[in-house]
């Protein structure tokens, strides 16, 4: 293999503007023609990891398989390559200082003052290398968070300086920047990425390629512009057009040439194309659905849509396998009450509850599942939204009075959901709970065999309390079973109800595993439940009409 070459993605002008996209999409391509891709993102921010984030600050937290929480933009990665991600893959400076500061209590520079260059901006290259050194890796693609000019990105955009330097054309430099549209003007306008460059320049990073984020297509006329100004060729100015869904990027990427360019200045051969045909038969199927549903998605985060990013992407996915259009309707748990929830829930064809912590919310999540199980709708929980499912059953089949999870309630009479015992000792936040991917064993007699296929899968979680094994006899009497178990630590991780089409609450994190390549079979068979249920509503009219 030859040696590894290293891409750095850096933004400017504004945030948001989708580096993590443009990142995914120019692996994807890569990795179409047959070379072996990585992606990184370095995140300015201070917490060691975003585990301790507000979802309403930075969306949501993505599980890697080996238990790291992460920015969301690894999902994307994992969702457009199908190549799993690590701890290895998400850097904050808070965990790089962390190391650092470490080392300096060690005594490992002894006599020296640790310093921003060279001490952090080592440990930065560390990491950025530790990915390259696998010698697994064709190309390492790192992101860095945040905008070029932004204080707290400063030892970033130096290491990526020293690394350009240091290594020449194993290294490349991609600048994401927004062409606004002015329509006052009639004009885009291509002075602040011309701005946004400069900044770079400061820096003494120069960049080989520039990716335009635009509302507009770009003519030759302002690609030359953008060239003479900002130094780099015509044939290095991207034009990044607004896409209607982010799985179109890598194809317009493609047409753009990002991926060739990458292999010129990186002196890769270019001897083939790129393979995009399951991509654009993903893609075909996606634009081009024969039914459509209306799934509720309930939870207390939905005034942010990126909070629930890897549940929407699933659906997604699942809506192009099932050729289906998948309408998804966010409904803030607390607007849901016992007067609320047929109003609110009535023409859905299906319910998911979705993860979460803490009280805020609760009743309406429980309301929800009531009115999904007792009305046959169905229902898909995960996590906390499964544990909401044993409250509900306690409750409402089994008559526990005020059953709950001691989460919400520490004191409760009958804690069907409780603290995991090795959960309790555990004073401190950070990256504590039960994280990562674990085996879990399903029971042949039941649903989530019928959709996995298979008795052994792996799953990825984040939570601290579990399902009360001393009342699981009851449940399974009452019809709810525990269809699957980590036998090594007893632990239900899946609980479905045998007499009703679709009720199925999983303790982990399905929503991480669901990739193009490999959509995940809980999402595909609710979406194809949903439209089931859907089909059945309207099908007595069907049949009326037909009689006529
Ligand atoms: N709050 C619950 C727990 O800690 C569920 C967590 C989640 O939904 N991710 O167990």
């Amino acid at each position: 293999m030859a040696r590894t070459k290293y891409i750095f993605v850096t933004g400017g002008v504004a945030s948001s503007l989708g580096k993590g996209i443009i990142s995914a999409s120019l692996a994807k391509l890569l990795q179409s023609r047959g070379f072996s891709i990585t992606i990184q993102k370095l995140d300015p921010y201070i917490n060691v990891d975003p585990g301790t984030l507000n979802p309403y600050e930075h969306g949501e937290c993505y599980v890697t398989q080996d238990g790291a929480e992460t920015d969301l933009d690894l999902g994307h990665y994992e969702r457009f390559t199908n190549v799993p991600t690590s701890q290895e893959n998400n850097v904050t400076t808070g965990s790089i200082y962390q190391t650092v500061i470490q080392k300096e209590r060690k005594g490992d520079y002894l006599g020296q003052t640790v310093q921003v260059i060279p001490h952090i901006t080592d440990e930065i290259k560390r990491r950025i290398m530790l990915l390259g050194k696998t010698g697994r890796y064709d190309f390492v693609i790192t992101e860095i968070g945040g905008t070029v000019g932004d204080i707290e990105s400063l030892p970033y955009i130096e290491t990526v300086r020293q690394m350009r330097w240091e290594l020449g054309r194993d290294c490349a430099v991609i600048h994401l920047t927004l062409v606004p549209y002015l329509s006052a003007a009639g004009e885009l306008k291509t002075k602040p990425t011309q701005h946004s460059v400069k900044t770079l320049l400061e820096s003494g990073v120069q960049p080989d390629i520039i990716v335009c984020r635009t509302e507009k297509p770009l003519n030759d006329n302002l690609k030359g512009k953008i060239a003479l100004f900002c130094n780099v060729e015509p044939s290095s100015v991207i034009e990044s057009i607004d896409a209607k869904t982010i799985y179109e990027v890598p194809i317009l990427m493609k047409k753009e040439n990002l991926d060739t360019e990458i292999l010129r200045k990186t002196l890769m051969p270019i001897d083939n194309e790129p393979d995009l045909k399951k991509w654009e038969e993903f893609l075909y199927k996606l634009k081009h659905p024969q039914s459509e549903v209306e799934i509720g998605l309930v939870g207390k985060y939905v005034e942010l849509k990126d909070a629930y990013k890897s549940i929407t992407e699933s659906f997604v996915h699942a809506s192009a396998v099932n050729e289906c259009k998948v309408n998804l309707r966010l409904i803030h748990s607390e607007r849901i009450t016992g007067n609320t929830a047929a109003e609110l829930l009535d023409d859905l064809d299906g319910i998911l509850v979705a993860p979460g912590f803490g009280e805020r919310g609760i009743e309406g999540k429980i309301f929800s599942i009531q009115y999904a199980r007792e009305n046959k709708i169905p229902f898909f929980g995960i996590c906390l939204g499964m544990q909401c499912s044993v409250v509900e059953f306690a409750r409402n089949v089994l008559h526990y009075d005020k059953a709950h999870s001691t989460e919400m309630n520490r004191l409760t009479k009958y804690p069907v959901i409780d603290m995991m015992e090795e959960q309790k000792k555990i004073k401190g936040m950070g990256g504590t709970m039960r994280l990562g991917a674990y085996p879990c064993k399903l029971n042949k007699d039941s649903k989530v065999y019928s959709i996995y296929q298979s008795v052994n899968i792996n799953e990825r979680h984040r939570h601290r309390y579990e399902f009360n094994n001393e009342y699981l006899a009851e449940y399974e009497k009452a019809g709810m079973i525990a269809s699957g178990i980590n036998t090594k630590d007893n632990l239900v991780e899946i609980i479905e109800i045998k007499d009703h089409p679709w009720f199925i609450g999983v303790q982990f994190h399905p929503e991480y595993q669901s990739t193009v390549a490999k959509p995940h079979p809980l999402f595909t068979s609710f979406v194809k439940a949903a439209n089931v249920y859907r089909q059945s509503k309207t099908k007595p009219l069907n049949l009326q009409r037909f009689d006529l």
